[in-house]
């Protein structure tokens, strides 16, 4: 039926432009009059120009007089004036008019549209009403409801059907349609009363006990045989009623499907829905286990951070340790090497210095000198005045020595109350100069003890390094030229240079 309506819509529309266009001169807004307003100018040449706009004419018109080759065309065109169409002689009029008609192609075009137009309406219109009739008859019935009553059709929709107040309604409308027969049927024309009752009574008892829709249409069949041909009014009632139940049970179904249809469509926004929720539950899942890790993260971040400052306290504290121990190992070691009576190097940093010396010697040829200092007669000291007193002397000794050499002399005490010097020098001018400075200076000690001065005095010996001395050698040397000077009376220095040959080849290698 929309489609009906669309097709005459457009049919309509174009009847009605096609109308206008004919009709109507949308330029003035009237009813179009082709020879009104239509002006015309007449040229010396006994042409005829036409136009609707005067001034485009009459501009038309200057321009031909002024473009005359002669003063005398030119006064003659000046002669002629632009007028109205209808002026002129009813001739010419008729020449000059545009045609009130329109092209035959147009009208044929037109036509065929109207005509295409009409005959397709017609044809639907037809077609809707035989599709009517066919519903309406009685034979029809089973074929209007084919898709949804057709005897194989599942039980489980014809029960869906039965289940509801249709099947009771249908029942109701039957029994009407019965009692219409009844009431129309003649006693002296077959079916007789009695066999009508019985029927009546046979299709009420096949109403009451029907469980489906198929069983409602077998009696409309029967009722449909029953009735005789020339009980035109009963037959047209009946039809009235059956058709009443099948628009019903047409409605019903078209329900039903459209219950179908809406049903798919929400299943479709069903599935939609849950598909987004699921989404929905994936991204919450995500932002969930996110959220977790953040969490995770954030409090082993915060674990880290708490052990690293642990740590950091505790790298400190062992940083500090380790520097303080550094220090008491460096201060350690250097007690190693320091004499605790005299707090000068003692003989271990002795003898780590000499082979140090003859490293470097050996590496640049550095020579150097080494002096031995040995307190003459000390033994006497100790067993006059004691060890604590001898003990201040070699002190006092010690020191006396430090102060004489410079400070890069490297001044040990070599064991008992012998002292050792290793001077990076061999210029013998200024070691004899210094080595004589120093016995002077221990000379001077004049140590007190009980208003009585001890003599302190010490022999000096003195050796200078060679290219082919180990430290063995360079010792075994100086120590020949101190006890040299302890021959030649003490309190006296001698070096290696004083040694006879004799004496030097004594020296072990
Ligand atoms: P010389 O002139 O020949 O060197 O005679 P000296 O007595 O000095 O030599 P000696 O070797 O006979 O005696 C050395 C003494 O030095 C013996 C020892 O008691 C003393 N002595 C060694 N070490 C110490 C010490 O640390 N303290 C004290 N008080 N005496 C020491
Ligand atoms: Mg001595
Ligand atoms: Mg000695």
């Amino acid at each position: 039926m929309k489609y009906i309506i669309i097709i005459s819509i457009i049919f309509i529309i174009t009847l009605l432009s096609n109308a206008i266009y004919i009709f109507y001169d949308p330029a003035t807004g009237k009813q179009a009059d082709k020879s009104e307003n239509v002006f015309t100018y007449k040229t010396p040449d006994n042409e005829i120009w036409i136009n609707k706009n005067r001034v485009a004419l009459e501009r038309m018109r200057n321009h031909y007089i002024s473009g005359s080759d002669s003063i005398i065309d030119s006064l003659e065109a000046e002669n002629q004036q632009v007028t109205l169409l209808r002026q002129l002689e009813p001739d010419v009029q008729e020449m000059l008019s545009p045609s009130k008609g329109y092209s035959p192609y147009f009208l044929i075009f037109n036509s065929l549209i109207i005509i295409t137009g009409f005959s397709f309406i017609c044809y639907l219109a037809l077609k809707r009403k035989q599709t009517e009739q066919s519903e309406a008859s009685f034979s029809s019935i089973t074929k209007v409801n084919v898709p949804k009553v057709q005897p194989g059709e599942s039980a489980q929709d014809n029960k869906s059907l039965n289940n509801d107040q249709v099947l009771n309604k249908s029942k109701e409308i039957i029994c009407e349609i019965l009692q219409i027969i009844n009431k129309h049927s003649d006693n002296n024309i077959s079916p007789r009363q009695d066999s009508l009752d019985n029927f009546a009574n046979e299709q009420v008892s096949k109403i009451k006990t029907s469980s489906t829709l198929q069983d409602l249409l077998t009696v409309e069949e029967d009722i449909n045989k029953i009735i005789p041909e020339h009980f035109e009014n009963t037959k047209s009632l009946v039809n009235t009623k059956f058709n009443e139940l099948r628009e019903m049970l047409n409605e019903l179904a078209e329900d039903f499907g459209s219950i179908t249809e809406d049903s798919t469509n929400f299943s479709g926004q069903i599935k939609d829905s849950m598909s987004h929720i699921e989404k929905a539950i994936e991204l919450d899942e995500i932002k969930e286990i996110r959220k977790k890790i953040t969490l995770e993260t954030s409090s082993m971040r915060k674990v880290i951070a708490k052990k690293q400052e642990k740590d950091a306290i505790i790298i400190d504290s062992l940083t500090y340790k380790v520097k303080s121990m550094k220090v008491e190992l460096a201060s350690a070691k250097e007690e190693v090497l320091i004499d605790g009576l005299t707090q000068i190097y003692n003989r271990k940093a002795f003898d780590k210095k000499i082979s140090d010396f003859f490293k470097k010697r050996s590496k640049k040829n550095r020579p150097f000198t080494l002096v031995m200092v040995d307190i003459d007669y000390f033994k006497k000291v100790n067993d006059e005045y004691g060890h604590t007193v001898g003990d201040e002397i070699l002190k006092k000794v010690a020191r006396t020595i430090k102060e004489t050499f410079r400070l890069n002399d490297f001044v040990a005490r070599y064991g008992g109350e012998e002292f050792s010097v290793m001077i990076d020098r061999i210029d013998s001018h200024y070691i004899m100069d210094v080595c004589e400075r120093l016995r002077i200076a221990i000379e001077a000690i004049n140590f007190t003890v009980d208003s009585d001065t001890i003599p302190t005095s010490a022999s000096i010996g003195i050796a200078f390094s060679k290219q082919s001395d180990t430290p063995k050698m360079l010792i075994d040397r100086a120590d020949k030229a101190l006890y040299l000077a302890k021959e030649s009376g003490r309190n006296t220095i001698k070096s290696e240079v004083d040694l006879s040959e004799t004496e030097l080849e004594t020296v072990s290698t």
